[in-house]
This record gives C-alpha cells, structure tokens and sequence, in this order.
C-alpha cells in the first residue's frame, strides 16, 4: 500500500508545530528528512495564539502570539504544509495509517502525531473580548466570575459551551442566576449524544458542537450542529468553560477501540502510545500540567520519535540524529552514510520546484516534476532514459541539502522497532 506522507501531525497548536518542524528538521547532514503534514482544524497556533497567553518565568514574559510568529515562519521556510480541516478518525492499526477529515479527504503515513490539545477549535479567537469569555485557571476564580457576569442581565441570552464536565457547574450557574438578574442561558454541551434536550429535562441543555460564532464586530449567535441539524443562536455573549476541557477533552477523532478522541491519551517519555507508529503530545496526553512550554517539550519529543521510528520502518536501521538521547546500539559499517539509492526508493520533493532546479540547473528541470513519492527510481530511469550513476548524483546532491526524502514501497518495510 502506497502512502502520501511519512508522518501526519493532527492539530496545529505549539505542540504540533514543534513535533512537525523537528521530524522535518533533521540537522546531520547526512540524516534523511521526513515528508510531514500538518492538519489543522482552524488556525495555526492553537490556544497558544490566544491573547493572554504566556510564555513565562517571575522575570521575563514572551507573549505566546511572538514566540509563535517564528514558529510559523519556520513552517513555512521548511515547506511544511498545512491542511486546513477537522480530523475525525485514524486508522491505527496496520502499517500504513489512515487520517480521515470531517470533509472525507482520506491520507495515508507512517506514523500519527496526535497534538489535538483540549478542544477542536473554530473561531474563537476572532471573537474573545469581544463577546466570548473564558473560564480558566482552575476551579477557584469560577465562583467570583460567574456571579459577576451573572449580577447582569443578557438580552436575548448568555450561552454556556462546555464539555460533559460542564455538568458541575450547571446547578451553581443556575442558583447564581436566580440569585442575579435571572438571564435565560443556554448550555451547550459538546458530546456525542442522540438527543437534543436537557438531560433534566429544563430544555435548556443542547447537546451538539459548536460549528462556528458569528457577529459583525461583536458576538451576535452561535451555530451549533445538533443531532437534529443545525441550530443558530442569538446570544449576547458566550462563556467556554475550559475548566471543563480541562477534565475532559473532546477532540472528535475516532480511533475504534483504540480512542475516542474523549480522553486524555497515555504516552510513555517518547511520546510513543500503546500503538505502534501513533504518537501524541502537549494537552491531549494524560498527567501533565497544561502550558505551552509543555507542549513545545512534548512536541520536540514526539517529533523525533517519530522520526526515529520512521526510518526504522523504511531504512531498518538506526537514524543519525542530532538529539540529546543516550541511545544504546552496536554502531554498523556505513553509520552516517545515506542509505543506498536503490530502486525501491521513490524520491519525493520537499522544497519548491524553483529551488530544486537552481541546485540541479535548468537541464534536469524536468526532475522536479517527477519528485512525488510516486515513482521508483527504475521509473524515472526507464521513464526519461538518463543513467543511473547521474541519476543517482543528483538525488545525493538534493538529499544533502534536505531538499528530498524517499518514500518506500509498505511491503518492503522491515519491523517496527
Ligand atoms: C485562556 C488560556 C490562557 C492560557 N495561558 C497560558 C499561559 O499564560 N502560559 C502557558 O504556558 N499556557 C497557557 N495556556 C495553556 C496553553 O495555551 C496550552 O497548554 C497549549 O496551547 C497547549 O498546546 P497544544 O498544542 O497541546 O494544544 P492547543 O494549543 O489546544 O492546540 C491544539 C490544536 O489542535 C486542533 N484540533 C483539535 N482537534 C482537532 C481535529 N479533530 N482536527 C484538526 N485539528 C484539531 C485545535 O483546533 C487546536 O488548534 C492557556 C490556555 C488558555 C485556554
């Protein structure tokens, strides 16, 4: 079976970033670079990209949004490219992975990085202080906050979107509202679940996900896809209750038996889960506390065991690998040299065209259309009757300046690790 990439990362926050810029950013000269796509459901950058977020000590404070205009222009100097769509399921099993969107594209990989955070994120963004406020920071300041926002009246209505976890907080919302301005509130509650009403029967709990919020300028609605179809809302201001993600995330991935995409997900220090060649890092995994440089570590980590898996899977020996990991093995004749161009490989293009025809030059300009992991390198041979020796040259020169990887038939993989 044929695949598109070796690795697929699923979600763009900080954590995604950094496991797809190091599997892409290997620094031996001689290390093979990884073929990687990013999937995101909204934009890049995550929660991190949100205002208010910090990457922080007592003494120095970087606002999340610069740290991660670098990360992005990274993305884009690596040519990393970013698939704009909701994830909804992953093959896991087998030796080649499927990652399935909400609009049916299908892509196929080596391995998974699963970096989906805590919540499959829409627009937010677009809207916060402007309608759309969060709760965070643990349990402690949500009493203080909701009666605050609750003392005043919300014409037509507030809405409160949460995870299932929301269900603690639904009787003291409730009791600061009578006790308050009495506003009408809507709670969505984003779940898998075939009814649309309250599970106490008020009406006023819909379960569905929010698909998108809406408004010129300000808040003015919400849409949420419920079992029934689609609801649109008008509201004048949403709560997200995070702490409620925070104890129970929803990414809406399926994994069959293997994750639901409703819970956290264990790794080991490598980033590894109990699937072989599926990784996951940052919020989604169980344990940690939730921060960016978490995310940026864990990242980092699953990036390069990713990649260290992959070459497993298509050079059945160890990577060269610029890391700091003490790694036991008995060193072979040929450590550090490329693996041999031989006819198994097909040769795919990791740069633009235009950079690969500067190193090659105009006469093997037609190389670059041939660079898709598609053909052998016998094809290309047989295809354009060039011969092998300086065949082979030029795919050793665009393998050094990382410019290429090769992609190699399933059937000829050696065992995982
Ligand atoms: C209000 C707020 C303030 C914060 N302040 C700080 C702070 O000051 N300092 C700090 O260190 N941390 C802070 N944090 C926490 C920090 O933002 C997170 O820990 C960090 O962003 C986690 O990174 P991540 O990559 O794991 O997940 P995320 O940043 O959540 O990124 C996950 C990405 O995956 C995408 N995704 C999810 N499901 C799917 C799917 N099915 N298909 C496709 N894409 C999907 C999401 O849309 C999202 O973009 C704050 C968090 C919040 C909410």
């Amino acid at each position: 079976m044929n695949y598109d990439w070796d690795l697929i990362i699923v979600g763009g926050g900080p954590a995604g970033i950094s496991a797809a810029v190091r599997a892409r950013w290997v620094k031996r000269d001689r290390a093979v670079p990884c073929s990687v796509l990013l999937i995101e459901n909204s934009s890049i950058g995550g929660l991190a990209a949100w205002q208010g977020c910090f990457f922080t000590g007592p003494s120095w404070k970087i606002e999340g949004k610069e740290i991660l205009s670098r990360m992005k222009k990274d993305i884009l100097k690596l040519n990393i490219p970013v698939h704009y769509g909701r994830v909804t399921r992953i093959t896991g099993r087998g030796d080649v992975k499927e990652v399935i969107t909400s609009g049916g594209k299908v892509f196929r990989s080596l391995a998974v990085v699963i970096t989906t955070g805590i919540k499959v994120l829409v627009n937010e963004i677009d809207y916060l202080g402007k309608g759309l406020m969060v709760t965070s920071m643990g349990y402690e300041f949500i009493v203080s906050r909701t009666k605050e926002l609750l003392s005043r009246r919300w014409e037509p209505r507030l809405v409160i979107v949460g995870s299932p976890k929301l269900m603690n907080l639904i009787p003291l919302i409730r009791e600061l509202n009578r006790a308050g301005a009495g506003s009408d509130i809507a709670f969505v509650m984003e779940e898998e679940g075939d009814d649309g009403e309250g599970k106490d029967g008020s009406g006023e709990i819909i379960r569905g996900w929010v698909e998108s919020y809406w408004g010129d300028g300000g808040l003015k609605g919400i849409s949420v896809l419920t079992p029934e179809g689609r609801r649109d809302m008008l509201c004048a201001g949403v709560l997200l209750d995070f702490n409620s993600y925070e104890l129970l995330p929803t990414c809406r991935i399926n994994m069959g038996d293997i994750w639901s995409g409703s819970s956290f997900i264990e790794v080991n220090r490598d980033m590894q889960t109990s699937v072989p060649g599926i990784f996951a890092a940052g919020d989604v995994t169980a344990g940690g506390y939730n921060s960016f440089s978490r995310a940026v570590s864990d990242g980092i980590s699953a990036g390069l065991s990713a990649y260290r898996y992959i070459y497993h899977r298509k050079f059945g020996r160890e990577p060269c690998l610029f890391a700091y990991r003490p790694t036991d093995f008995c060193l072979y004749k040929g450590f550090r040299e490329l693996p041999a161009l031989d006819d198994g490989l097909k040769p795919m293009a990791l740069s633009g065209n235009k950079e690969i025809e500067e190193i090659l030059g105009k006469a093997w300009g037609w190389l670059t259309e041939m660079l898709n992991g598609r053909m052998s390198i016998n094809e290309i041979i047989s295809e354009k009757g060039v011969s092998r020796g300086e065949l082979t040259e030029m795919l050793k020169r665009l393998l050094l300046k990382k410019m290429i990887t090769f992609h190699i038939e399933v059937r000829e993989c050696f065992p995982p690790m």
